[in-house]
């Protein structure tokens, strides 16, 4: 079994741990076809699935899957011993429903309890890429691979990322939640009036020069002087 892109996974899952709170050992929910094709490669997944994603794992399948695979008949026989040995994720059908839709229905739409998936079924992954925080792995031309995280995983990573770099908005709404009365003033003029009120005893300074300077002659030739500056500057 080759692997490929073994740095490039383990940033990638580095990825999934810091943004959607992944933890080792990765679980992994395994479908029958993903199974099959590893029990057909002579490649035992609890040896592979470490390498490719450069971490421990823990494996997972759901009875749905088994079920299905019994069904396929004595040419899935060894496949199903193989998923016999996989920890069983309880995915609540009482029914077996078909692998794809129980995965589905394991993962739902936010993968809250943090599962990768490995399998064969392109329709499947193309939904499990509508899930951020999703890692999805699959088997082609007897490479096994870690898809690079999905568009709406990388929209989802900018979204947290840029709320991480604008603190001061979410600031604000706690700010506004605390005290509502902060609502009328704009953040900009609330910071003016703060650095206004602050220097007092300087402006204090300034008005006693201002009044004795009104009162004597030397400040009034200082303010003509101020003036032919600007003549000269308009001259030129
Ligand atoms: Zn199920």
């Amino acid at each position: 079994m080759r692997v490929k892109r073994a740095k490039k996974n383990k940033k990638n899952m580095g990825i999934y741990a810091q943004i959607f709170g992944f933890r080792e050992p990765y679980q992994l929910l395994l479908d029958g076809n993903f199974i099959h094709v590893n029990q057909q490669m002579k490649m035992d997944p609890w040896t592979a699935l470490p390498k490719v994603l450069q971490g421990q794992v823990k494996l997972f399948t759901t009875t749905c899957v088994l079920s299905e695979l019994r069904s396929l008949g004595a040419d899935f026989n060894a496949t199903v011993q193989t998923a016999k040995k996989l920890e069983r994720r309880r995915c609540g059908h009482e029914t077996p429903v078909g692998a794809s839709e129980c995965l589905k229905s394991v993962i739902g739409t936010d993968n809250k309890h943090k599962y990768g998936v490995a399998s064969q079924d392109h329709t499947l992954r193309v939904h499990l890429r509508t899930v951020p925080g999703t890692p999805l792995l699959y088997v082609m031309n007897s490479v096994l691979l870690l898809e690079p995280p999905s568009a709406e995983t990388q929209r989802r990573i900018k979204e947290i990322e840029s709320e991480k770099m604008l603190p001061k908005q979410f600031e604000e709404k706690v700010i506004k939640k605390l005290n509502p009365d902060a609502k009328v003033a704009p953040e900009p003029t609330r910071t003016f009036k703060k650095k206004a009120k602050g220097p007092n005893p300087l402006s204090v300074k300034k008005k006693k020069p201002a009044q004795n300077g009104g009162q004597k002659k030397p400040a009034t030739e200082g303010g003509e002087k101020v003036g032919e500056k600007r003549k000269r500057s308009e001259d030129e």
